[in-house]
């Protein structure tokens, strides 16, 4: 009998995630510091971050797809219990593509020129059968996927180029390759940022749409709190490599705690209070040299002595709401009019 309360299950659990790059002069550059996070089935995750916070490289992290001069250096990626980070690349390599799938920003830029849409969309299900699909067989399984993400002419689209497709037709085109093999988790990293805004909202109502349709679990990488707001059940706030705050998205968007996510909202004319709108001081910092402590503190209005020092780590400041801030209680409400 159910007691009203489903467990959920965990899908994926990041935990203290350290990834970092080397440049050509030795100097290390400290991209990712200690990440946490976890996903529930069915469960959409906005990671919601400035450009060049270390956003797509967590992506890539997830994936194991970081290449020298990058590395890994600390941490866990639990998918369903297994340690990505750890198990061999040939078992890797059965759940990359299949169990979970990337959809990357600048889809035009990532299809092969030389090769058809029925090429291009069937890839990753060539790679993870079993089947001996012969080309027309796999060309009906292209037609029908491309019909799924609403393509108007999937005959013909099948058998175009990259040079034939405008770029939401491209990102059309990589949704329909990337859940062609049903994956369990679907990481989309920055998937409308260079389309015009009309094509850009096809594009979110679409991933919202094979979201439902596919059961999927989700991590949405932007830099457009609209966007995340609309599809995600929780948001976690990257700054400067590390998480700063982690909730649902109401409690996110109404009582936003940590002072760079308030700042992000003072900062953004459609959340600001009237007559409040105002930037963030200061610049991000510098991923060869972050600050000591807190690594918001040179832009913090409320920064003291021990944020120069110490740093905070993400602490539940109410139920399922975290974040990491030495003085989140004197922070003043978010108040939006
Ligand atoms: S820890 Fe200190 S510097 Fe960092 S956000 Fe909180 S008050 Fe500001």
């Amino acid at each position: 009998m159910s007691n009203g309360k489903e467990k959920k299950e965990l899908i994926l659990e990041v935990k203290d995630l350290h990834t970092y790059f080397t440049d050509r002069n030795d100097k290390l550059w400290k991209i990712l510091e200690g990440v946490n996070l976890k996903i529930y089935k069915g469960e959409t995750l906005g990671i919601l971050g400035p450009t060049g916070t270390g956003k797509s490289v967590l992506a890539r992290s997830i994936l194991r797809l970081i290449d020298y001069p990058g590395k890994i250096v600390k941490g866990q990626v639990l998918f369903k219990g297994k340690d990505l980070l750890t198990i061999e690349e040939e078992i890797f390599n059965k759940i990359r593509g299949k169990e979970i799938a990337l959809v990357m920003q600048n889809a035009p830029g990532a299809i092969d020129p030389l090769r058809d849409m029925t090429y291009t969309t069937s890839q990753p299900y060539r790679e993870h059968t079993e089947e001996d699909l012969v080309r027309s067989e796999i060309k009906l399984l292209v037609i029908s996927q491309l019909g799924k993400v609403a393509l108007p002419e999937p005959i013909e689209t099948s058998d175009k180029f990259a040079h034939e497709l405008s770029g939401g037709e491209s990102q059309r085109v990589k949704i329909a390759s990337a859940v062609i093999n049903n994956p369990t988790l679907l990481i989309a990293d920055e998937p409308v940022s260079n389309l015009d805004a009309t094509v850009a909202r096809q594009i979110l109502n679409l991933l919202h749409e094979m979201k439902e349709k596919f059961k999927l679990t989700m991590i949405l990488i932007a830099h457009n709190l609209g966007i995340l707001a609309e599809l995600s059940d929780k948001i976690a706030i990257l700054y400067a490599g590390k998480i700063l705050e982690y909730s649902n998205v109401d409690s996110i968007f109404y009582d936003p705690r940590h002072p760079f996510t308030q700042g992000l909202f003072y900062a953004t004319p459609s959340m600001a209070p009237r007559g409040r709108l105002k930037p963030i001081p200061g610049k991000e910092p510098d991923p060869r040299s972050f600050p000591t402590g807190c690594r918001f503190h040179p832009r913090c209005e409320y920064a003291i002595e021990k944020c120069k020092s110490d740093v905070p780590e993400l602490e539940e400041y109410k139920e399922g709401h975290f974040v990491a801030c030495w003085r989140v209680k004197e922070i003043p409400v978010y108040e939006k009019e």
